[in-house]
């Protein structure tokens, strides 16, 4: 055994000194500053938007996109149940509620089914939602136009929360791009990091101004310090933005890197009976931000967490898929729609019998072949032996 494999480490480019030293020659060390808006500009010419306000993390800028959107307190906005908790957190920063809705099997992210039930019921109570967030989990995109038409339908906006997804697309088209906002996330596991950040991005030019004025302390045009709404403290600061500008420069190799350390799994556990990858909509590029698997057997669980503990045993770090959100106590009053009424959630089985793999742009083919070999070890005695009974 050797050193430790982790499950998405960051992967410097060589240039960040180089962005970082220019902000010290210059002493651009506040927020705001040349690489600040020269990374805004190049998020939003990468991706295909109008614009980007840069900002101190992924769930600031769903905060934001939230409060643009005018959710307030009494509220509810749907949300992707099988996600991260940053996901709908900022929904009850607002004093607003979540609504969870599940996942579908072919790309784990949000049913189009359950979305339309949900809206349809609460059209009829007359309390439709303030927004729709979907997620597309480990880089795998949702079924965009089947979410967007049912979203058009009732008239509810749709935040993209792709946090996780930089670089996936949909029909040659940027993940984040199909809502009023998308929002990304630069913490140090996400496919390029400032170490800490986030960008909001919307063809809204002027809500993208409200968006930077509220990440500012909601400072009024006056002389003096004059405030009229409450603000935040939320910009990304000079020094990361610089950062940030030489991680977008290799995020195409990254996502390729990704893309290709999913295929060496793919490839080399081919012949393990019963077990199976998160699936990518054809149409669609993910960007394999984390290889996730599935067991699919009767005792997935059991084997499932067997697999961790050898896999922890080898200094390796791997996790269960995300717990869904409306299993979480935190959420426990919040309702959920299923994709199937009466037939259990996907996502509750997904997170039952799956797992995510060290996904790291920087994962050598040798280290990776740890990871393979204990899989093996693990997975095919364990599925022999239950033939055999
Ligand atoms: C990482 C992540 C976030 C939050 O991003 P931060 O920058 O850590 O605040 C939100 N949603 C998802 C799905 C994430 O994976």
């Amino acid at each position: 055994m050797t050193g430790r494999i982790y499950l998405s480490p960051p992967h410097m480019s060589g240039r960040e000194r180089e962005y970082i030293a220019e902000a010290f020659d210059s002493n651009w060390i506040a927020p705001l500053g040349p690489h600040l808006d020269a990374f805004e500009a190049e998020m939003a010419s990468y991706v295909g938007v109008a614009g980007a306000a840069a900002v101190s993390s992924g769930t600031a800028a769903i905060h934001l996109a939230l409060r643009l959107l005018g959710v307030t307190a009494g509220d509810s906005v749907f949300c992707q149940s099988f996600t991260f908790v940053a996901t709908a957190n900022p929904i009850r920063y607002l004093g607003a509620e979540p609504v969870f809705i599940d996942s579908e099997p072919d790309t784990w992210n949000m049913s189009p089914a359950a979305l339309e039930r949900a809206l349809a019921d609460k059209e009829r109570e007359g309390r439709l939602p303030k927004a729709v967030i979907v997620v597309h989990l480990y880089g795998g995109m949702s079924r965009m136009e089947e979410l967007v038409t049912v979203c058009d339908r009732y008239g509810v906006p749709l935040i993209e929360d792709a946090a996780e997804s930089l670089g996936s697309t949909y029909r040659g088209r940027h993940s984040g791009t199909f809502g009023r906002f998308g929002i990304y996330s630069f913490n140090g596991n996400k496919i390029i990091t400032t170490s800490g950040g986030g960008m909001l991005v919307s063809n809204d030019a002027e809500a993208l101004g409200t968006a930077r004025f509220l990440a500012t302390q909601g400072r009024d045009p006056a002389p003096y310090y004059q405030h009229s709404q409450m603000g935040y403290n939320y910009r990304m600061s000079n020094l990361l933005a610089g950062v940030g500008r030489a991680q977008l420069e290799v995020l195409e190799e990254r996502v390729a890197a990704r893309r290709e350390v999913y295929l060496r799994y793919a490839g080399s556990l081919g012949d393990v009976a019963d077990i199976a990858f998160m699936p990518e909509l054809p149409g669609t590029r993910s960007n394999r931000w984390l290889t996730a698997m599935t067991i699919e057997r009767e005792n997935a669980e059991f084997l499932r967490d067997s697999l961790l503990a050898e896999l922890a045993e080898a200094n390796i770090e791997a996790r269960p898929l995300w717990k869904p959100l409306h299993m979480q106590p935190l959420f426990a009053e919040a309702s959920f729609y299923a994709h199937q009424p009466g037939r259990g959630s996907v996502c509750g089985e997904l997170f039952r019998k799956g797992l995510c793999l060290p996904s790291g742009s920087s994962l050598t083919e040798a280290d990776q072949q740890r990871v393979i070999s204990v899989i093996r070890n693990v997975l095919l005695p364990a599925i022999d032996e239950t033939l055999a009974v």
